[in-house]
């Protein structure tokens, strides 16, 4: 009978581009796609090659969106439900490929095992909600002031979708997107990272099975580019694109956004945070303690919801900063495959020397440094591990204001309501927000129009790990754009206002008379 501690055992022994040559294998891309030179694909866990890709050319692009524009005038017809019925077969790839596309997800982006295993559970989820959303994709009918008539609206599939992902959660943000696109009717094309594209040639060979057991899709349904900036600006630009969902920091949406909109574009654009936690006098802090570790630590501080900004009440301040620096120092960091390590390293050493570059800004501005700097530079000689810093401020400024995407936790202390909330939401970004309070006065505060300006405001709970039936997304130079649950599906699809006149007379609206003789 074979042992399962032993096969794992036998895993984290396997260098991690050996075991994702492996899965690839397992998952259905052929070893021929790995080729000698191209865009060098590796794992942040040692820094070794796992292998080369071919980039897209300008060519490659043209032609995946000629294949995507005319999938789109098949798929469009297909019936919404019948079209959910695929991606319910998808769904049912993902389930049986989770273990295997997971660890392909810890060894590409660096994430623990639970973490990477997580973001595939988030792509099954959506596609259970965006089947049930097949059978769902309601217009309203509206009261008409002319009489013998009836206004409705109709939902149409879009046309091609862009998705440019970002290296973070390399595969969970194309599903948010696919899945509800595949069942608006709409193919789409696929612009994942540069720093995770294997992952995503994964799900392209889930797609393809999917598709087989459906019956065949039309080919062009899921194209994959593989490249950086340059083939992300082919994609924005391509007028036969109809929508672009871009994930990824704000510089890049600075840069996407008025090229969207020189085409007039439909842009979903999901860009940085600098998520804050309002920490009252009232708040239970063994809770706040457990949800403000996995939020600033987890993922090594790169999810774009990841805790950044501690907004502490002065009368717990002390106390909360003791207990979270016990906790920084005893977290385990290391391989994300061993059981037992909770951070993983950072995905690269530009990673590492933003993190450096920020900590000694936060110096310079007066910040008290805990934590911080390389970890495992023996075992890991190529690779950017960092120690999780916790840094206290004595106010809002030097790099606080911004997002450095690493795990650096900057605390700065309030004494009235008022000035915590002015503090939260002076920053540029508005993605993720919590508060931790048992004062209902508070907490409702928080959440209403007075309160936070994110996307996300929370009570009890840290600002990152969101679930897919709420809509995602966030406010100011976070972008605006929203994905997911809720009616994140209207983005994908257009809106036709419909009226129609079963009346022999012809009104018109608002008591126009306009008679001609006829
Ligand atoms: P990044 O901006 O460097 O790259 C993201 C993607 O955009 C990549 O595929 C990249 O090739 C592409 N790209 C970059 N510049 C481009 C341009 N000018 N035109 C077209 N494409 C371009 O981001 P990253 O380092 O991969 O990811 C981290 C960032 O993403 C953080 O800021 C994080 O907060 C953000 N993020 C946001 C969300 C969200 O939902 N709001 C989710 C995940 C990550």
């Amino acid at each position: 009978m074979s042992n399962p501690l032993a096969n794992e055992l036998d895993a984290i022994l396997a260098t991690p581009a050996e075991e994702a040559r492996t899965i690839l294998t397992r998952l259905g891309v052929p070893a021929s796609t790995l080729v000698s030179r191209g865009l060098a694909c590796s794992s942040p866990i040692t820094g070794e090659v796992i292998g080369h890709l071919a980039e897209s050319t300008q060519a490659d692009v043209e032609a995946a969106i000629a294949r995507a524009d005319s999938a789109f005038l098949e798929w469009r017809q297909v019936p919404a439900p019948r079209r959910g019925e695929f991606v319910r077969l998808l769904g049912e790839e993902l389930r049986a490929a989770k273990s295997d596309l997971g660890r392909l997800v810890t060894i590409e982006a660096g994430k623990i095992v639970s973490e990477g295993q997580g973001e595939v559970q988030e792509m099954i989820d959506i596609c259970d909600f965006a089947v049930g959303l097949s059978r769902q994709l309601h217009g309203l009918t509206v009261s008409t002031e002319r009489p013998g008539h009836r206004m409705m609206e109709t939902w149409h599939p879009i046309g091609v979708c862009g998705v440019i992902t970002a290296f973070n959660f390399p595969v969970a943000v194309w599903s948010w997107n696919a899945a509800l696109a595949f069942v608006c009717g709409n193919p789409v094309v696929w612009k994942p990272s540069e720093k995770t594209p294997l992952t995503a040639l994964a799900v392209k060979a889930l797609v393809e099975r999917a598709g087989k057991r459906f019956g065949g899709i039309p080919q062009g349904l899921c194209e994959v580019l593989i490249g950086a900036r340059a083939v992300g600006e082919a994609l924005i630009d391509d007028e036969r694109v109809a929508l672009v969902s871009a994930t990824g920091s704000t510089a890049m949406g600075r840069a996407a956004a008025p090229r969207l909109a020189k085409r007039f574009a439909r842009a979903i654009l999901e860009l940085g945070g600098n998520n804050a936690a309002i920490v009252a006098p009232s708040a239970d802090l063994d809770l706040a303690l457990r949800a403000i570790a996995f939020a600033a630590i987890g993922t090594a501080g790169q999810r774009c919801t990841t805790l950044r900004r501690l907004i502490v009440h002065e009368s717990v301040h002390d106390k909360l900063l003791s207990r979270l620096k016990k906790a920084y120092s005893g977290v385990r960091i290391g391989d994300p495959r061993e059981p037992g390590v909770l951070v993983g390293p950072l995905i690269d050493d530009p990673a590492f020397k933003g993190m450096e570059h920020a900590l000694s800004e936060a110096r310079s501005s007066g910040g008290r440094v805990h934590g911080g700097g390389r970890a495992l530079a023996d075992r890991f000689p190529d690779a950017a591990y960092a120690h999780p810093a916790l840094v206290e401020m004595p106010s809002q400024t030097g790099p606080m204001p911004r997002e450095t995407f690493a795990p650096i936790l900057y605390a700065v202390r309030y004494r009235d309501f008022d000035e915590a909330i002015a503090i939260h939401n002076d920053v540029g970004a508005g993605l993720s927000s919590s508060i931790f309070t048992t004062d209902l006065r508070e907490a409702e505060r928080f959440m209403s129009a007075a309160g936070s300006d994110c996307g996300i405001a929370n009570v009890n709970i840290g600002p990152s790990g969101a679930e897919i039936g709420g809509a995602f997304g966030g406010e100011k130079e976070t972008g605006g754009g929203r994905e997911a649950g809720s009616d994140a599906w209207k983005s994908y699809m257009r809106r036709a206002t419909n009226t129609v006149n079963f009346s022999s007379a012809l009104p018109l609206a608002q008591g126009v008379s306009f008679d001609v003789e006829a």
